[in-house]
């Protein structure tokens, strides 16, 4: 089955928002065995967009349509479909109910404007969206498939998981193609590639070596009949793999290496808690963007200032000898968060944002250390791509630092 994919929106053309939608449909149709051939960008522009989809109708089994699907008049998707299709648009009457229900639910007044959401042409169908207003449209003609999608990513995913992509599972018959990540930190992009080289040359699965934010990733690929089929022929390879990167190896596929320690934290029956300087809260942030963190996170200090950072038990000796940029006051600051809070573990950063330097250290040095009741580790970098990389790249050594304090706790 031969796809493609169009993103409706002036803001995308214009820049003022990232096409994320095609990045996630576009990945969720290998493993469908649908074969993507285009991703079209088009702004809100009624003859453009139809004549977009026309030519994509004519040439593709599968279209894939997302945004403009909205109750304002620059929203011009259903339009478009039905002038490229020539056919006539109606409003569906169950739809319209729906909607009319949706908003008395809400206590608000039904904007007439949003009736046009409730249209279909006679080759539609409409497709639920319980996240939003809009209904999506599955629309069959000439044996081909075109599907249109609202353009806010949540109601995309909900609708893409629950309702579309159900339905062309059923539909498509090539082969699939099934993927598996795995992701490790402490081993350098180039040494993990010479480490599993023979394995490079494999041709299903293929093997392949990419450095991402959160370490480096090992990716497996094969193409099979059936998802069981390949998913047997990754799983040799994949324990290979893993025997060669030993302890690496932090997850797979979607994990987080947040949700990893999180594991690791509760496995063992341990708590945390951090003290941030250069990262403002991040770190803390992004430990509890793990659902149930708070079983293990006791909680967090962000300490701007030295005056806070002494404040909360410090070493203003430390601070003076060192400066607040520096190993040893990391150590320090990683002692007091575990001591302050009651925690087991405590972890800190301090660093240089940027972009000017401070106290004579580059932006981009960052300090970090964790306290486990022994000694306290610390690690220091220097690495300058911009002050929200600076605090990004501070947050995943932090934690990389900190499962291996766990790893050696045992
Ligand atoms: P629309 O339905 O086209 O008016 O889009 C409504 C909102 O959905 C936009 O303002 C964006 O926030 C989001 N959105 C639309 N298209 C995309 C896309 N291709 N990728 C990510 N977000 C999108
Ligand atoms: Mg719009």
């Amino acid at each position: 089955m031969k796809a493609e994919i169009i993103s409706v929106g002036t803001e995308i053309l214009l820049g003022e928002i990232l096409d994320t939608n095609s990045r996630y449909l576009a990945a969720r149709l290998p493993p469908l065995g649908i074969d993507l051939y285009y991703i079209s960008k088009v702004g809100d522009n009624l003859n453009r967009l139809a004549g977009t989809i026309g030519r994509a109708h004519e040439r593709s089994d599968l279209v894939l349509i997302t945004g403009g699907l909205g109750p304002t008049e620059d929203d011009l998707t259903r339009e478009a479909i039905a002038l490229a299709l020539d056919e006539e648009m109606f409003v569906d009457a169950d739809t319209e109910q729906r909607l009319r229900a949706f908003f008395a639910a809400r206590g608000f007044p039904f904007p007439e404007r949003n009736v046009k959401q409730a249209m279909l042409i006679p080759s539609a169908q409409a497709i639920p969206n319980p996240r939003g207003t809009a209904p999506g449209w599955w629309v069959e003609k000439d044996g081909r498939i075109i599907v249109a999608m609202p353009g806010p990513p949540a109601e995309l995913e909900r609708m893409w998981e629950v309702e579309v992509a159900p339905r062309l599972a059923g539909l498509t018959t090539g082969d699939v193609i099934v993927s598996r990540t795995l992701k490790t930190v402490g081993i350098g992009e180039g040494q993990l590639d010479e480490m599993v080289s023979p394995l490079l040359k494999s041709e299903n699965p293929t093997v392949g070596v990419y450095a991402k934010q959160d370490g480096v990733h090992l990716r497996l690929t094969a193409k099979a009949a059936t998802r069981e089929a390949a998913q047997g022929v990754i799983g040799p390879v994949e324990e290979e793999l893993r025997r060669i990167a030993g302890d690496a190896v932090w997850g797979a596929d979607d994990d987080t290496l947040e949700g990893a320690i999180g594991a690791m934290l509760k496995e063992r029956n341990l708590t945390l808690a951090t003290m941030e300087s250069c990262t403002g809260g991040l770190l803390a942030s992004t430990i509890t963007d793990v659902p149930g963190s708070s079983i293990y996170f006791k909680g967090g200090y962000v300490a701007y200032t030295a005056e806070m950072k002494m404040g909360l038990g410090v070493s203003a000796e430390l601070i003076e000898m060192h400066g607040t940029v520096s190993d040893e006051v990391a150590a320090d600051m990683a002692r007091a968060a575990r001591a302050n809070a009651g925690a087991d573990l405590g972890v800190a950063v301090t660093g240089v944002a940027g972009p000017d330097e401070l106290e004579g250290k580059p932006p981009g040095r960052v300090h970090i250390a964790v306290d486990g009741g022994g000694p306290a580790q610390s690690v220091s970098y220097t690495y300058y791509q911009g002050r929200a990389a600076t605090k990004r790249r501070a947050v995943t050594t932090a934690l990389a630092l900190l499962r291996r304090a766990l790893l050696a706790r045992g």
